[in-house]
């Protein structure tokens, strides 16, 4: 630790580390000092003149802006003379000079600092009687955000935000001296993907929320802290909720996760919380209609479908299917429903046991600002995760990282590998399904060169035979000394995916950093699903099922073991291997080939806030709360353990997720008593009684005595996890407070370990006139909660698409905006095509989850690689 550097303000001796601002110093301290256009996470700039505080020196004293000087040894600064105090007053009055008076109508009022420093440091009268200097009131500056010029200060926050944290100068200052204004530049609105972060930090209402204003005043609102749910970074957020409904998402600062930054999905898509299409009760099939139904009449349905399921075709004919966007508790409950009471390992999520995912993630989202160089293998962060996104662009713009991206497309941050203010990079372009050959290449190169060094060869690389590109990876990987490689769920699914991530776990370990390699899932609780064994592989705690001591040990906690046949996968079961399906939060019937195996179910329920595509083909469906409604846990990408409050009131019905699966087991036990004491079947409704029956015949005189399920509330839930996942036990509900903890990853691999051989089939030959399917995730798809958002969000939605390298689109003969039939041996589908830079010669790319779809169709969520045909 350097040493700290010691000065005085107010009278206070106050000492901090070198190099830090005076107003922070002050700030440390807990000296209020007024600010503008100052703002701890963007660099200083001295616009404002507001935070003016007096130097002391032995020639006198001088003002000076506290949030452009550095403290220095035996400084001596005053915050509360009264020539500060004047400065203030004064800086005030020039400002409110041209600044609407329109608090009452302005979104910021009551939250506004102009507002709270000219209150506490202002003249409190106005000397000027002249009419205010006018300019353009409230515009779009793009779908989400609206600007208002006339109340801007310009303080240049908004400008700062977008080139230091997203690389992207999207605002501008024009004109000059009193007509200074802000704007977007012509035709170019701002496309950031975390742009909303500039409502947040504008310190007036120049710039406001489109999709919440006008739907609160800030002294309304209940805030309740949380975390967002819409991907696996698990931002820190405030919902801000007036009247029973959410009126808007604002970023909670988390230094460890996402400073104080947002994206704009996590920001903006916050509507179906609310929306009237929402389930608010239990509905039941009947003679083919959904109708409405108390819960105790859905239950029953579920139980008794679920059992004639079991009594036809065993325990293997049921299975369950999630969506790893739920919490822990409901994850964990689903898993022990389906293993203890079911007596199946037949439970999972869409990119769970086929899958190769390491066990723990990132090591921490900070290492990211810490690596020197950062490796993309099919993970595009700028779609999937923005603010993995901003911090990688961070560390390459400021900490100097180097950038190699291995994917079938150039993603957006492919830009960076020849910029010149990068360090060397490399785009290593892959074919689907042949990743590892490339990447294997790359460990090949680098091992070379390491042998090259150990005998004293000049120049390593030159002598690789490798490709131009792979050498020249190879060269920034070789002389790397905290790497980080980063992959996603699209080049780690069945076989294939098991050789990509071994060809990647060995490049890791060739670079002698095991612990680089980290797997990136696509739900917000993608983690939190694995480690509650929501997979038909795995038990809680990621331990494999077919661990003996570890069935007995969570078979004395369930009163009953789980079995040891393993379970199906999720694409097992949505292929037609179970006969009655338990759906949570998942809707697999976008794909038409699960919707065909969903119809031909003997049973089908599903649990989700929307009917949707999936729901309309249920026997029971069960309305769930979403996750502003309820108080959970969930686990992010680099294993941190979060809260979620409730923050909302739950809609209808409605109940958590594991609320209903406890209410559901509750009812199936009732069933199990009253078949081992009969008597009690005279006490229980008809249905139980019915169910009884059955039961009886079905299971007479055997069965374990399963325990009554007695959780009141997701904190019972969450401390039975910490019994049964052995990382979680330190974890305590009570000490998870705002920030989260992380748990400690044994699991993960911290020693060199042994390169692995990569086994691959060779890629199948490409039909004639065929490309490769390449698609991947948008941040704006159209998602099943999209479907329920504000218009202007629905704007964001491209319209479905394929598009093509622009010399196959040009040798196809294409005009831009045909519209071309593409097909596949799993569907086919029309699109609108385009030419695209970003897409490889011989590949097609159609992105993940757009209206209708088409990627889905075309079987893009397969396992091996999928060829197309593109026909006008
Ligand atoms: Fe500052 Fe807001 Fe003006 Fe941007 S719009 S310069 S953040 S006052």
């Amino acid at each position: 630790m350097p040493d700290l550097v010691n000065l005085t303000i107010d009278d206070l001796q106050i000492a901090v580390p070198p190099g830090t601002l005076v107003v922070d110093a002050a700030r440390a301290a807990g000296i209020d000092i007024p600010i503008f256009c100052s703002h701890p996470k963007l660099d200083p700039l001295g616009a404002c003149r507001m935070c003016l505080v007096e130097f002391m020196g032995p020639r006198g004293s001088r003002l000076d802006t506290s949030c452009t000087v550095r403290v220095s040894e035996g400084m001596v600064v005053r915050t509360d003379t009264e020539q500060v105090k004047a400065v203030r007053e004064a800086n005030l009055a020039f400002i409110l000079l041209n600044h609407p008076l329109d608090c009452p109508i302005c979104d910021k009022g009551g939250e506004c600092p102009l507002q709270d420093q000219t209150m506490e440091y202002g003249p409190g009268f106005s000397k000027f009687i002249e009419p205010k200097r006018r300019k353009k009131k409230h515009y779009p500056i793009s779908d989400l955000i609206m600007l208002d010029q006339e109340r801007c200060i310009l303080c240049w926050r908004c400008i700062r935000y977008l080139e230091e944290w997203e690389d992207k100068p999207q605002i501008g200052l024009f004109e000059r001296g009193g007509e200074t204004l802000v704007d977007v530049f012509p035709g170019q609105p701002v496309d950031a993907k975390t742009s909303g972060s500039i409502i947040d930090i504008c310190p007036v209402g120049a710039l406001t929320n489109r999709v919440a204003r006008f739907r609160y005043r800030p002294w309304e609102l209940m805030r309740v802290p949380s975390i967002c749910t819409l991907c696996p970074v698990g931002c820190n957020t405030r919902l801000d909720e007036r009247v029973h409904e959410l009126r808007r998402i604002v970023a909670r600062e988390n230094p460890a996760v996402n400073d104080e930054w947002i994206c704009d999905k996590g920001r903006f898509l916050h509507q179906y919380v609310d929306h009237p299409a929402r389930l608010t009760q239990p509905m039941v099939r009947e003679d083919g209609v959904l109708r409405a139904a108390t819960w105790d009449e859905a239950l029953h349905r579920v139980v008794e479908g679920l059992e004639a399921a079991i009594e036809a075709g065993g325990h293997q004919a049921v299975g369950g299917v999630a969506s790893a966007r739920v919490s822990n508790e409901s994850a964990y409950l689903f898993q022990k429903f389906f293993r203890v009471l079911l007596g199946t390992n037949n439970v999972d999520y869409p990119d769970g046991s086929a899958v190769s995912a390491t066990p723990g993630g990132l090591s921490a989202i900070t290492a990211i600002g810490k690596s020197d160089v950062i490796i993309l293998a099919g993970y595009d962060p700028s779609e999937a995760t923005p603010i993995i996104d901003i911090r990688i662009k961070r560390a390459l713009l400021r900490a100097g990282a180097a950038l190699i991206v291995i994917n079938a497309r150039g993603i957006e941050l492919t830009r960076y590998v020849d910029d010149k203010r990068v360090n060397k990079g490399a785009y290593l372009p892959v074919t689907p399904g042949d990743e590892a050959k490339v990447i294997d290449a790359l460990t090949t190169a680098i091992r070379q060169g390491q042998e090259q060094a150990a005998k004293g060869a000049k120049k390593a690389a030159d002598k690789s035979a490798a490709p131009r590109l792979v050498q020249i990876a190879a060269a920034v990987l070789g002389a790397a000394k905290s790497p980080l490689i980063l992959y996603g769920p699209d080049i780690a699914r069945g076989a294939r995916g098991r050789a990509n991530v071994t060809a990647l776990s060995n490049l890791a370990t060739t670079l002698n950093h095991p612990e680089a390699l980290a797997y990136i899932g696509a739900e917000a609780n993608s983690q939190g699903a694995r480690d509650m064994g929501m997979l038909s592989n795995a038990l809680p705690g990621q331990q494999s099922v077919a661990e003996a001591a570890v069935r007995e040990r969570l078979g004395k906690l369930w009163g009953a073991p789980p079995p040891a046949e393993p379970g199906v996968s999720y694409d097992e079961m949505l292929a037609g291997r179970v006969k009655a399906l338990y759906v949570m939060g998942a809707n697999p019937a976008v794909e038409p080939a699960a919707a065909e195996t969903l119809r031909g179910l003997d049973f089908l329920v599903v649990q989700d806030l929307f009917l949707t595509e999936t729901a309309q083909l249920a026997d029971v469906v069960l309305p769930a709360s979403s996750f502003a409604e309820e108080d959970a846990t969930y686990t992010n990408l680099e294993r941190r353990v979060q809260r979620g409050r409730m923050g909302v009131t739950v809609v209808g019905d409605a109940k958590a997720d594991w609320a209903i699966l406890t209410d559901l087991a509750g009812h199936w036990l009732a069933v199990e008593a009253a078949h081992h004491a009969p008597e009690v079947v005279a006490e229980v409704p008809d249905w139980k009684a019915k169910s009884a029956k059955r039961g009886r015949k079905a299971r007479a005189g055997s069965g374990p005595e399963h325990r009554p399920w007695n959780y009141g509330n997701a904190r019972h839930v969450y401390e039975e996890i910490g019994k049964a996942v052995p990382f979680y036990t330190e974890l305590r509900w009570d000490d998870l407070g705002e920030l989260g903890m992380q748990w400690s990853a044994p699991l993960a691999p911290r020693q060199p370990r042994k390169a692995e051989p990569v086994e691959v089939a060779p890629l199948p030959a490409l039909p004639d006139g065929g490309l490769w399917l390449v698609s991947g995730p948008l941040l704006w798809d159209s998602g099943v909660l999209m479907e329920y958002a504000a218009e202007e969000i629905c704007n964001l939605i491209p319209p479905p698409f394929v598009a093509l390298a622009p010399a196959d689109f040009a040798s196809a003969g294409l005009t831009e905006g045909d519209t071309v039939t593409v097909g596949s041996e799993y569907g086919s589908v029309s699109l609108v095509v385009r030419a695209d830079d970003s897409v490889q010669p011989g590949t097609a790319w159609i992105p993940a989850g757009l209206v209708g779809a088409p990627a889905e169709t075309l079987g893009a969520r397969r396992a091996e690689p999928v060829a197309v045909t593109v026909a006008r």
